[in-house]
């Protein structure tokens, strides 16, 4: 099915084609890792979890590279460091602002976990790739486009006639909008940071400008290059990023000869209960503070896909208790139930700039006509659990079978044989497990029917105890067995317990029984040079 997006580039939905349709590149702007994520973060995760899923349905599961970054240098990562050690914190800054990046990580996946959000092929951090970045500097300032002074490296704006053109704003309404900052070691006030200058009592590195650190543009514009290769399919991130933050990637990135990304998709913002979000106001919080009050992350989930993505979203007490109703509803009418064929009503919806409103419509019809099969199917391609909240217990079967099935693929691409794989994968389905793979790893995760009694039954000599059973050593596939049927269910009916979990409003500590077997791969190895 063909899909169509809205540009931001163009102001107008396109057919949408990728450049390698084996490769279907996408980059989406990741966090700022100093704090926990605010319900508003969650939106772009989950409109192009949504996205990723619709991709990998339509080219392969393999076939779509998806990267989301951790901007782990920031001026608010030093302040909360340097305030730690002011209060008496042990170790060196590094080690302070290590420590706050590692953990804020830590909470942003276990708090995007909760929502059912796919973690991308690549999560590169931006002090990983500070070598790509100064040589990504280097190159601008040979071509004319950046300049040194004082220690600072800045890209001169008005050197790139295009600037302005996604948001459509020209320079000077820029600088009348008053969102530049006028410095002494500027030539423009619109030139923007590609390096500044650390003191002693900052992270930084050596670069050819001196001990420093890079500007927040300059690093999207790096990994993305690194990752995604000169000119790739679809970026993404919310719309207060379009001004100044992607003008400023496109500029860098067209000026070092890239062509960058093709399509431009934005999310509209989030407000709470009509007003914007904002601590002033009392109404700001995190994802985690609503999933310790008991609130689902399918719950935040489906609340989320119910407004479009180019619509402001309005998260209010009336629509979590709505949605609340209905995966109860649901839960009751899946049942049990596998999933069947999918509905090519829902999936034209979302092949329509990704319209996740119209496809809940249709599900709210199938639920009506009792369609369970295609509810179910559904239910699995906008990435909504239904079990989410009540399988701790899935956990530890998944994980041994996680290990397994990463053995068997490996072998399967070392000998060719795929058959061992597809059947694996064929009995983990059949078990109701959501197999996820990607080019980096793979990802079990129960899904509507999910039977750990059906998992027991896989247990025949070729695949007795996942967990002890190495790799082939002569890289030969190992032998698989079809699934026997399960003699007994050892889980009450995920609809009753869904259904009293979120009766009872349970979910303290809750995580989402997600497996993941997954590394860091760059596509090719970081470039490696000498910084001073
Ligand atoms: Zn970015």
């Amino acid at each position: 099915m063909s899909i169509t997006l809205y540009n931001t580039a163009t102001r107008r939905k396109e057919a949408f084609a990728p450049l390698d349709p084996d490769n279907v590149r996408m980059y989406l702007c990741g966090p700022t890792v100093y704090d926990r994520a605010h319900l508003g973060n969650a939106r772009p995760v989950l409109v192009f979890d949504v996205l990723s899923r619709l991709l990998r349905h339509e080219y392969g599961a393999d076939h779509v590279t998806y990267v989301r970054n951790f901007t782990d240098v920031d001026d608010k990562i030093n302040a909360t460091a340097l305030a730690r050690k002011a209060a008496g914190a042990e170790g060196t800054l590094e080690d302070l602002v290590q420590e706050r990046t590692d953990e804020t990580i830590a909470w942003y996946h276990a708090d995007m976990d909760a929502l059912g959000a796919m973690r991308p092929d690549h999560e590169p951090r931006a002090t990983q790739y500070i070598a790509q970045m100064v040589a990504m500097i280097e190159d601008l300032i040979v071509k004319g486009f950046a300049y040194e002074k004082d220690g600072h490296v800045l890209f001169r704006v008005r050197a790139y006639e295009a600037y302005g053109a996604l948001s459509g704003r020209s320079v000077d309404d820029m600088i009348a909008g008053a969102r530049v900052e006028v410095a002494p070691y500027k030539e423009d006030p619109m030139d923007f940071v590609l390096w500044k200058p650390s003191d002693d009592a900052l992270p930084g590195w050596a670069s050819p400008w001196g001990r420093g650190r890079p500007g927040w543009h300059i690093e999207c514009s790096a990994m993305a290059y690194e990752l995604l290769g000169d000119t790739f399919d679809i970026h993404g991130g919310g719309n207060d990023l379009t001004f100044p933050h992607h003008e400023n990637e496109i500029a860098q990135s067209r000026c070092a000869g890239h062509g960058f990304a093709r399509v431009w998709m934005h999310n509209e913002m989030l407000q709470v209960e009509g007003k914007k979000m904002s601590k002033s106001l009392g109404n700001f919080f995190t994802v985690r503070d609503l999933l310790d009050q008991g609130v689902p992350g399918e719950v935040i989930r489906l609340v989320m896909l119910s407004t479009h993505y180019r619509k402001p979203m309005d998260w209010t007490e009336k629509k979590r208790v709505e949605a609340e109703a209905t995966l109860r509803k649901w839960a009751d009418i899946v049942g049990d139930t596998r999933s069947g064929d999918l509905s090519t009503d829902v999936l034209e919806a979302l092949s329509d700039d990704l319209n996740t409103p119209l496809a809940l419509t249709h599900m709210h019809r199938m639920a009506a006509e009792r369609d369970a099969p295609g509810l179910s199917s559904a239910l699995t391609l906008m990435g909504i659990n239904l079990n989410a909240s009540d399988k701790p217990d899935a956990e530890p079967a998944l994980r041994d079978w996680s290990a397994k099935l990463a053995a068997v693929r490996q072998d399967a691409m070392q000998s060719k044989d795929f058959s061992a794989l597809d059947a694996l994968k064929a009995a983990l389905v059949d078990a109701g497990v959501e197999v996820r793979m990607s080019k980096t790893g793979v990802e079990l995760v129960p899904a509507s029917g999910f039977d750990p009694a059906k998992l027991d039954a896989l247990q025949c000599p070729a695949l007795a105890s996942p967990s002890s059973t190495p790799r082939s050593a002569t890289g030969s596939s190992p032998r698989v067995c079809n699934s026997q049927p399960p003699k007994s269910t050892s889980l009450p009916k995920r609809s009753t317990r869904l259904a009293s979990t979120i009766s009872r409003g349970a979910g303290r500590g809750r995580t989402r029984p997600t497996v993941r077997s997954s590394t860091h791969r760059p596509r090719r190895a970081p470039r490696s040079r000498p910084l001073a």
